[in-house]
């Protein structure tokens, strides 16, 4: 594609700060638009698998997130009553050479802190909430709610589970509750008075899990996502508030392991989980989407932000290589669509990693080196 196309990006999430920072790096004019007023130190953490790593560090920040996070020296999964070894990964030297890059717990605030560095100083607009586009034949027109308007010749639509730039292109079609909600809690490791956890552990119920893990080499923080059935969900806020009291009551019964670490939980909050159903179609015109924006998943397999890095480091190559936009978009969709809907069927079963599991199919994938042919 001619480097002239100026490219506009919503969203400055994991999947739209990638494809900004590689189509940047091609020549590109690229602004990104971000909703937020500026980035917060949100109260979760997130893994980045090394399929996710290996692509981070093409653009030059996976120093920084190591040293802002941990490279777990396990993932272990445990049966809740027993605690019997279901399935155990160790991640070392030899894994990261097999994998082509570490596999990362990280708090998401920091995660956000680093990722701003991998587009040029001042290409983030903040406080910038797309509020509709108009496509004319050779451009598109960004109307934002502070009452800036843009225009683009392409546009990245990477706004998350709740897309405005997918409302444009297909309608308004909210996300779909799962009947699932995740209590989710931070809390500095002195809390635990001295008892001794792996690095990553997942707890698997009959009908629910938890997965505690430390999100810094110091040990010092540890993050807990548990999540249970929920019949319905009636707030339409994002999370609302929860208790150490309903998070050990949700997990009662469940190994005195477990116990000790939910004991030692501080603040609590509970989020309803949704997703959508899987849709092939990820693009028209001159519009495309990214992560969430068109195929958010159950976060059962740490894989939702996987797909978005994924997906931005693929889509930013194809709009590099074909001249057609519409070839470029239709290969961004053949390459992704496949990979993408086993990460959402494995994830709808929650089966990754629960026993023994091939991981090379889903780590040693490497989205800047996969080969890119028409379709
Ligand atoms: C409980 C939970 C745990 C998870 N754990 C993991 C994990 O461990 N590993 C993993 O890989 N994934 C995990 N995920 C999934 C992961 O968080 C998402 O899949 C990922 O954040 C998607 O990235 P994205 O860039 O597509 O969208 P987002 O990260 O949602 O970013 C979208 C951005 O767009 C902005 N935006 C939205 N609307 C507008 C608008 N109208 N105008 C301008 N800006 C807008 C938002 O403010 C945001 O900054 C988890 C998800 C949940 C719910």
């Amino acid at each position: 594609m001619n480097t002239k196309m100026r490219i506009a990006v919503v969203g400055a999430g994991l999947g739209g700060l990638t494809a900004a920072g590689f189509l940047q790096r091609a020549g590109f004019s690229v602004q990104v638009y971000e909703q937020a007023p500026t980035f917060s130190r949100i109260g979760a953490g997130i893994i980045l698998s090394a399929n996710v790593t290996k692509v981070l560090r093409r653009l030059g920040v996976a120093d920084a997130l190591i040293e802002a996070g941990i490279k777990p020296h396990c993932y272990i999964s445990r049966a809740w009553d027993t605690g019997a070894t279901m399935y155990e990964i160790v991640f070392d030297a030899a894994s990261e050479v097999r994998f082509g890059g570490p596999y990362l717990n990280i708090h998401r605030g920091d995660l956000h802190a680093v990722l701003e560095r991998v587009v040029a100083p001042g290409s983030i607009a903040f406080d910038h909430r797309l509020i509709g586009l108009e496509e004319k034949s050779e451009q598109v027109r960004l109307i934002f709610e502070n009452g800036i308007t843009a225009v683009a010749d392409i546009v990245i639509g990477a706004d998350g589970i709740r897309s405005k730039v997918r409302e444009t292109l297909f309608g308004s079609e909210p996300p779909r509750f799962v009947g699932a909600a995740a209590y989710r809690a931070i809390f500095p490791t002195e809390r635990l008075r001295g008892f001794k956890i792996p690095d990553c552990t997942k707890w698997w119920g009959r009908d629910r899990h938890l997965l505690p893990y430390f999100m810094t080499s110091k040990r010092d923080e540890i993050y807990a996502i548990g999540v249970v059935p929920a019949p319905s969900w009636d707030s339409d806020e994002v999370s609302v508030p929860s208790s150490r009291e309903e998070f050990l009551a949700a997990f009662a019964g469940f190994h005195p392991d477990l116990q000790r670490v939910l004991e030692a939980v501080d603040t609590v909050t509970l989020w309803p989980i949704f997703d959508r159903e899987r849709n092939d179609c990820w693009s028209g015109g001159r519009i495309a989407l990214l992560g969430d924006a068109c195929h958010p998943v159950r976060p059962y397999m740490a894989a939702g932000g996987a797909m978005a890095v994924e997906d931005g480091a693929i889509l930013s190559r194809c709009i590099e290589k074909f001249d057609d936009l519409a070839e470029a978009f239709r290969c961004y969709e053949a390459m992704r669509i496949p990979r993408v809907s086993d990460v959402q069927r494995i994830s709808i079963e929650n089966s990754w990693m629960r026993g023994p599991t091939d991981t090379d199919w889903f780590y040693c994938y490497d989205s800047c080196t996969a080969p890119i042919a028409p379709p």
